[in-house]
């Protein structure tokens, strides 16, 4: 088992320090997704990403940034309540001087949104890194690792016309690793995942065929995913990963079809099921997945992601970093985590690839499926 950051974070003297703020500025980010992307538990198609872009000031000059996504159909936010959220706390701030351990406690207390406590921290961790003159990840852990990470990229709830014109489009861009959304009509689902497979056929990139995840989004009963998996067997398709097959609070379910899919070497991970610690504790005492997808907006941040994936790796549980509809700053803060971690899994970091333009500078960047993270201090991204 690696050793994992929680005890460098909690104990470095780069990151307990006190940080006078000077202001705190919430504006909306928004741009437009070159495909809707439409999931199982959400009935409207989001054709646009409209987040929330942070701005932090220290009195000693320093910009940090931070990024707020919503997803209504999964979070119960929207851009217009995180905006609020976010500005009800800036009297909370400016004018004092705390740690990132007292803006986590104040963020819990005052603030209702798990994205808006996750923008405020990554601006918080943003700064804190650019003083430290390291990037993020570095401030996260000393600890290099050589491990190229390879992302995934998503395929939402559409035709098989159009998953065919899409998986086309990613095979000529190097991606093997594909994640679907299924959910709900079992023999819709079958057909996408299909026409996938026809597209990629025996085709290998880099030595590696086509890897298939599949995610329902709570989309199904514990029977209808159990009936999608015998489906896919059927036709000779074998998922990597089933993600969130059931509702979150259905853990039984959830545990039905792990052990199911587990007899095909498909693994069930929890990503709805899982915002909080103690979440994360209900799927491990219930042996209710093998894995377990992290998300900042999820966690409220990286101090409570770090948390989790500490659980879960002394558990035996995987890990998958991913996102919810995010521009590269905050999936480049998650890579800088998923670094400082060390041996993840499974890399859900695809979405900037989904936006119709950059929005900001600089973060990560791909070569193919593969994830460059930016070598710059702080997170890497600037504002344009
Ligand atoms: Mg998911």
């Amino acid at each position: 088992m690696r050793v994992l950051p929680f005890s460098s974070v909690s104990t470095s003297p780069d990151i307990n320090i006190l940080l006078g703020i000077a202001n705190l500025e919430a504006v909306p980010l928004d741009g437009e997704l070159r495909e809707p992307f439409v999931i199982a538990s959400d009935s409207s198609k989001q054709t646009a990403v409209d987040n929330v872009l942070v701005r932090l000031t220290s009195v000693d000059g320093y910009v940090g940034l931070g990024e707020a996504s919503p997803f209504p159909g999964i979070s119960g936010d929207s851009q217009a309540l995180l905006l609020k959220d976010i500005k009800r706390f800036r009297k909370r701030i400016i004018g004092r001087s705390l740690t990132l351990f007292d803006l986590e406690n104040q963020t819990r207390q005052a603030m209702k949104f798990s994205a808006s406590r996750a923008a405020l921290e990554m601006a918080f961790f943003d700064i804190l890194a650019k003083r430290a003159g390291i990037p993020l990840g570095r401030l996260l852990s000393r600890q290099t690792f050589s491990e190229l990470p390879i992302t995934d990229i998503t395929i939402p709830i559409v035709t098989p016309e159009k998953a065919r014109v899409l998986a086309q489009k990613y095979l000529e861009l190097g991606l093997y690793r594909i994640k679907i959304k299924v959910g709900k009509d079992v023999e819709e689902s079958v057909a996408r995942v299909k026409a996938i497979v026809e597209v990629y056929g025996t085709k290998r990139i880099d030595d590696h065929y086509l890897e298939i995840l599949i995610d329902a989004n709570e989309g199904y009963s514990a029977e209808g995913a159990i009936e999608l998996l015998k489906r896919l067997s059927d036709e000779g398709i074998y998922p990597k990963i089933f993600e969130q097959p059931v509702q979150r609070k259905n853990l039984t379910g959830l545990r039905q079809v792990k052990l199911k899919a587990n007899q095909q070497n498909t693994r069930v991970f929890a990503d709805e099921s899982v915002y909080t610690k103690m979440d994360a504790a209900h799927i491990i005492d219930g042996d209710a997945a093998d894995g377990i997808n992290l998300k900042l907006m999820k966690h409220g941040g990286i101090l409570e992601a770090i948390r989790i994936a500490e659980m879960a790796r002394r558990y035996g549980l995987q890990l998958m970093i991913g996102g919810m509809v995010e521009t590269t700053l905050a999936m480049t803060a998650s890579l800088h985590l998923a670094k400082a971690l060390g041996g993840l899994e499974w890399f859900d970091l695809d979405t900037p690839l989904l936006l119709h333009q950059r929005l900001l500078t600089g973060g990560m960047g791909y070569v193919g499926a593969q994830l460059i993270l930016p070598q710059n201090p702080g997170i890497g991204v600037s504002a344009i």
